[in-house]
């Protein structure tokens, strides 16, 4: 008797273990697919909700970094930043303006295979004046974001987050409480086993677990951030004054209260420029070291090749 109890014990248990298995692949398979679908949707109800009015489309865009501009001095302005940022061909976005954003920035969204940048109002005058500069440093660093592919990233991280959020956190948060009520109010069925109460120990483990993602989303969106200005200056030749400029003018502003860097999604002006200084002093250590070794190396060989003195 203790032996068959024992045999249907292990195969329910294996039962169970079987089921929460599938549930458990089945549920993360779900959530994969509806974060896919939203970061597919995302730019598009984007683009529809703002009515963004369209300056090029990408296929005008591609047929100006071949050549053909017309007398549009706007477009070719914009193809010569497309060719030095080195955007693959089937990299390139469409432009469209803000007329709402009256700052001189810009953004990009789009996913797989249709990006689109978004000039505000307030960058467009920039192009033909003295701070020409700062329009090429702000589109640079847009399509560092394309050629990067931190577009699809930043929407994905931005779609799972959302996801997380709805169909994870708020549905465990929610049986969980209902669960620990039907414990408490009607305690002739427990459904959890005696002596064992989840409220708190799955409350704090939630709101690890929501601490942890919120960190590593904002940490991949202010890393992209930062890797897309160091392509801006160091490969497309963007001028770094910009954000010298910009560091000075926010630092000069009143100060804000703020959040703790690893909390932010954006990094501040002064970060931003003090990246780019750490990278420049990498640089320099990098080139005094190889200058070092080959001065070594030429040493050596020289010593190699001097005649041996007679004895
Ligand atoms: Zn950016």
């Amino acid at each position: 008797m203790g032996l068959r109890f024992h045999q249907e014990l292990v195969a329910c248990r294996a039962d169970g273990a079987r089921t929460a298995l599938y549930a458990t692949l089945l549920c993360t398979a779900g959530v994969a697919v509806a974060a896919v679908l939203l970061y597919r949707w995302l730019p598009r109800w984007r683009q529809r909700k703002d009515r963004l009015p369209e300056l090029y489309s990408a296929q005008r865009i591609a047929a100006a970094v071949e050549g053909d501009s017309g007398d549009d001095e706007r477009l070719a302005h914009l193809a010569r930043l497309v060719r030095r940022a080195k955007l693959p061909r089937d990299r390139l976005p469409g432009f469209v303006c803000n007329p709402r954003a009256l700052s001189a920035g810009a953004v990009t969204f789009g996913s797989v295979g249709r990006y689109t940048v978004c000039l505000n109002v307030g960058l467009l005058p920039k192009r033909t004046t003295e701070d020409r500069a700062h329009f090429d440093a702000v589109v640079l660093h847009e399509l560092a974001h394309v050629r990067n592919r931190d577009v699809d990233l930043a929407y994905l991280a931005v779609a799972l987050w959302r996801v997380f959020l709805t169909a994870v956190l708020l549905p465990c948060l929610a049986l969980n409480a209902a669960l620990v009520l039907h414990d408490r109010f009607q305690g002739i069925e427990r459904a959890y086993w005696d002596g064992y109460e989840p409220g708190a120990k799955t409350a704090l483990l939630a709101v690890v677990l929501t601490a942890l993602v919120y960190v590593a989303r904002a940490d991949i969106l202010r890393h992209r951030e930062l890797v897309a200005d160091r392509d801006a200056v160091f490969e497309s030749g963007s001028d770094r004054e910009v954000w010298s400029k910009q560091a000075e003018s926010r630092s000069a502003a009143s100060p804000r209260l703020r959040l703790p860097r690893f909390l932010r999604n954006h990094s501040t002006w002064s970060e931003r420029l003090a990246e780019m200084v750490q990278r420049d002093m990498l640089t320099a250590r990098e080139m005094t070291v190889s200058k070092v070794r080959s001065g070594r190396i030429r040493r050596r060989a020289m010593r190699g090749r001097a005649p041996k003195p007679v004895a």
